[in-house]
């Protein structure tokens, strides 16, 4: 956690509410996605907000699945928004469907039309649409809106009952037609769409709409804080207008605003076209924004948790840099990721004077910066090892102070070593250097003298296990795709996945699991991949050890 902060404005309120004995001190929150694709880290802060404002005023958080939409919701997301949630740390006190309170719905509209405040209307979508006026003229009232109550309460029941196909009537609330407020323009309540529900299958074939169906399955609930974003600002008035008129729980609304992150998109409508047109490998790969995508890359729930923390609460929008979350997962790998050795672009180096056929091991600490290094490690060493190829320089300049012909460095945690010489291909490509190594010079046992500038990392071409590598970079190459002229999709960045095929790895790497986090020492931070086979590893970068995001 950061350090200590002052409350937030939505603390204050809560707070307030809890000093005043409003709800007899009781604090119930709730998280309502739609169903309609996997969470993103967006929802991450909308989760962090509820269910942390719960945890800190011991309430409680219900899980609230708003279903109210069945053409595009599926199972499927409603499984991955249950382990996403669990995953980012969080439990929830129930688990709730809008779907489930549709007999309330139903009979909360059948009450508010006896009270003559809701009416059926069988204006087409365009006709309603000119009839609203615009925010500086005022709607105008249809023949419908002064229906009787008894001819609406049998043309809602024939909406109900299936006699009308999609679209021919709708279900409104009767407000008030020259509201400056758009929404308060009598308001849709019901639509009449024949489609299958992933849960109440064909029981229903008029579904509510957000504006009545989420207040109400609040009140249900029982909800004493409902926080969303600030888009439902001007929606407000209506969720207190329903609440009143059906003296219902008055649960409150709060507003917040959402988090927008540079150089990717957050809609999940969004989402959806990159995966559907195969822009990228399914909903969590590595570069999406989604939980799962994050999961993937290697981020842990409690980077994810910072990061939330570290942008605050507040009402006006802004964006956040990405760099900010990748700071946070660096700081939290930090302190937990095993240090190893990669050679992600391997050049064999062969030591003259080492003996043929020897293999000695080393040792070294899991991770230095761990309260007592969290173990420790063996890694073979041999007179054939695998290096970086840039680090060597066959013609060193001046401020070179890694390896070149005539020039020392050490191996990290082996031996100080000379460039002698090196063998080179047909079109002039280095194929091997050679060099000696100093015996004397054992890293914690050194009695040579000699000092030397640089250390570069290794790995035994006898014990080296091979891996593939994927190098991810930022999946947009401007900073708000989804505000530039044309498609969002013409500003992917084309170069966004980089896949190294060989890349050699210390052979205890063998027994690293899915999301296990490694530090591939002055490479990066690293995870396994779910298609990593027994054959064949594969690793995820997370993120670079340092910042070197330049922008273009
Ligand atoms: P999207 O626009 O990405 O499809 P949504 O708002 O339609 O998102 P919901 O499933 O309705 O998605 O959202 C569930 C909750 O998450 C809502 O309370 C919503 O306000 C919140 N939320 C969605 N996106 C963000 C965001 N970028 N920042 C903060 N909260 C968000
Ligand atoms: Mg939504």
């Amino acid at each position: 956690m950061s350090e200590e902060r002052s409350l937030n404005f939505i603390e204050e309120i809560v707070e307030g509410d809890i000093e005043a004995g409003k709800n007899d001190g009781r604090v119930l929150t709730r998280f309502p996605p739609e169903p309609n694709g996997y969470l993103h880290i967006g929802h991450a802060k909308a989760i962090c907000l509820s269910f942390g404002l719960a945890q800190k005023y011991n309430g409680k958080t219900n899980l609230r699945f708003d279903d109210t939409n069945p053409a595009k919701e599926e199972v499927e997301y409603v499984d991955s928004i249950k382990e996403d949630v669990k995953w980012l740390g969080f439990e929830w006190a129930n688990e709730c469907y809008a779907s489930d309170y549709f007999d309330k719905l139903y009979d909360f509209a059948v009450a508010l039309i006896k009270q003559g405040l809701a009416y059926v209307d069988d204006s087409s979508a365009e006709e309603i649409a000119v009839q609203k006026g615009t925010p500086t003229e005022p709607g105008v009232a249809n023949q419908y809106r002064s229906r009787s109550v008894d001819e609406n309460l049998q043309l809602f029941a024939d909406m109900k009952a299936g006699k009308y196909p999609d679209g021919a009537k709708v279900l409104r609330a009767k407000l008030d037609m020259a509201s400056t407020n758009m929404h308060l323009r009598d308001p849709l309540m019901y639509r009449i769409k024949h489609t299958h529900h992933h849960r109440t299958g064909d029981t229903w074939c008029i579904y509510p709409m957000y504006d009545f169906a989420h207040g109400q399955s609040d009140a249900i609930e029982e909800i004493t804080h409902s926080i969303c974003t600030v888009e439902f600002i001007p929606h407000r008035p209506l969720y207190e207008w329903f609440i009143e008129k059906l003296s219902l729980f008055p649960s409150k609304q709060y507003e917040f605003a959402r988090l927008n992150l540079n150089y990717t998109v957050m809609s999940k409508r969004k989402l959806l076209q990159l995966v559907e047109e195969g822009h990228v490998d399914g909903w969590d790969d590595p570069r999406m924004p989604t939980i799962s995508g994050l999961r993937r890359r290697g981020y842990t729930p409690a980077s994810i948790r910072e990061f939330c923390e570290r942008i605050g609460v507040a009402k006006r929008e802004n964006m956040i840099d990405v760099g900010l979350l990748e700071f946070c997962i660096r700081e939290d790998l930090n302190k937990t990721a095993w240090r190893r050795m990669a050679v992600l672009d391997p050049v064999k180096l062969v030591i003259d004077n080492y003996p043929e056929g020897k293999t000695e091991v080393f040792h070294g600490e899991n991770n230095p910066e761990a309260e007592g290094g969290d173990g420790s490690r063996e890694f073979p060493f041999g007179r054939e090892l695998w290096i970086e190829r840039d680090d060597f320089m066959e013609e060193p300049t001046k401020k070179y102070f890694r390896l070149g012909i005539g020039l020392m460095v050490r191996l990290k945690s082996a031996y100080i070593i000379k460039g002698e010489s090196v063998v080179k291909d047909a079109d002039g490509n280095i194929t091997e250097i050679h060099c000696s190594y100093i015996p004397e010079s054992q890293s914690g046992n050194d009695t040579s003298g000699i000092n030397v500038k640089g250390t570069i990392h290794w790995v035994s071409a006898a014990h080296a296990k091979t891996a593939e590598v994927r190098l991810y970079d930022r999946l947009f190459q401007v900073e708000d795709p989804g505000n530039e002229d044309g498609d969002f999709k013409d500003y992917i960045n084309p170069n966004s996945l980089h896949i190294l095929p060989t890349v050699y790895v210390e052979p205890d790497l063998v027994n690293a699991k899915t999301g296990t986090p490694v530090q591939f020492m002055r490479k990066g931070y690293f995870t396994l991949d779910k298609n990593s086979t027994g054959d064949k590893l594969v690793f995820n970068r997370t993120v670079t050890l340092k910042d070197g995001w330049v922008k273009k």
